[in-house]
């Protein structure tokens, strides 16, 4: 894993989205769901920050918030370009916010969905470089479809001719087709088969390298960014409860949910540890627990965890490490 250098390329500061929640034909506001709220957070160009949880904690919402895929409740999404100009990319005008998107792209979930079945796959990579008027644009595609191992030969094929490996490493040249600076990856090998998950990820992280790409990298497996990343955010009911270096992941988290998380993983280093086996689903985001939201789950809550919400804040000697827990010395 490469060491991190620490430029700042994106600072999520207080992001919040929340979903109203309607009733009746009148369709009243009688709440909301706040599927993110008040989430800030650093991203360092070249890196890799996994973000994970549970279904429903926030993290795809988060992922689509930054792609502008949602207007956000409120809060900001701060660019810093080269000269360490802060440019707020969730108040661009029209024209400024097309010129924008090329910096950030995404690869989904579902190779498949996310692919029109009845466009062939040189129509699917053009249309992005036509729309940003990207010069020579069927050489541009025939070299992204050589760096994602896919051969150029292919590109009047349609989706359906493609097993679910290749359609992916499609969706990762259509992501690259723009020249991003980061790419969000929700979920992107959690569809495949295990063996062509490895080549997946070896094949992000060999483009991460050469094209010095930041990913946020979205998923609910904990070996998956134990593997890839460099940073983990930890999302708890649209909230990060504990941000850590990775290296530290294992033995070194601090929150009881991500204990929890990272016990149910199967690793060596956890041999002979206890599994915690979390009781309960995830409350429901419109009406979530009082003081932490956790503590309904958590075998170590106390009486102020039920009355008083912790602040996520940085662990003692340690600049990297932020944990939201009263068990933490403040
Ligand atoms: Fe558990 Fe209390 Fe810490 Fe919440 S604040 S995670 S309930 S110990």
């Amino acid at each position: 894993m490469k060491k991190l250098r620490k430029t700042k390329i994106l600072d999520i500061k207080n992001v919040c989205k929340h979903f109203p929640i309607y009733k009746g034909v009148l369709r009243k506001v009688i709440g909301y769901t706040k599927a993110v709220n008040n989430v800030s957070i650093e991203i360092y160009k070249g890196e890799t920050l996994g973000i994970v949880g549970e279904s429903g904690c926030g993290k795809t919402t988060l992922g689509k918030c930054i792609l502008q895929l949602y207007n956000v409740t409120s809060g900001n999404v701060f660019y810093e370009d080269a000269d360490k100009n802060q440019i707020d990319i969730l108040n661009l005008s029209k024209n400024e916010k097309l010129n924008f998107k090329k910096k950030i792209q995404v690869i989904f979930q579902d190779p498949y969905s996310s692919l029109n079945p009845s466009v062939t796959i040189r129509k699917t990579l053009i249309e992005p470089l036509k729309i940003h008027k990207i010069d020579n644009p069927i050489e541009k595609i025939t070299n992204i479809l050589s760096a994602v191992n896919l051969d150029p030969d292919y590109i009047n094929r349609y989706p359906h001719e493609f097993s679910g490996g290749q359609r992916q490493r499609i969706g990762i040249a259509r992501a690259l087709s723009l020249d991003p600076e980061v790419i969000i990856c929700d979920e992107p090998v959690s569809a495949l088969d295990v063996s062509i998950q490895a080549q997946v990820l070896e094949l992000l992280l060999s483009l991460q390298n050469e094209r010095d790409l930041t990913y946020i990298f979205i998923t609910h497996d904990i070996s998956v960014v134990e593997y890839l990343s460099n940073r983990v955010a930890v999302m708890y009911l649209g909230e990060i409860v504990e941000i850590l270096d990775t290296v530290n992941l294992v033995n070194g988290s601090k929150h009881p949910y991500t204990e929890a998380l990272v016990s149910a993983v199967p690793v060596t280093s956890l041999k002979g540890r206890e599994k915690i086996i979390l009781e309960g689903d995830v409350p429901d985001p419109s009406d979530p627990p009082l003081g932490c939201h956790f503590h309904p789950r958590c075998k170590y809550a106390m009486d102020i965890c039920r009355i008083e919400k912790p602040l996520l804040k940085s662990l003692s000697g340690s600049n990297s490490h932020f944990v939201s827990c009263h068990l933490q010395p403040s």
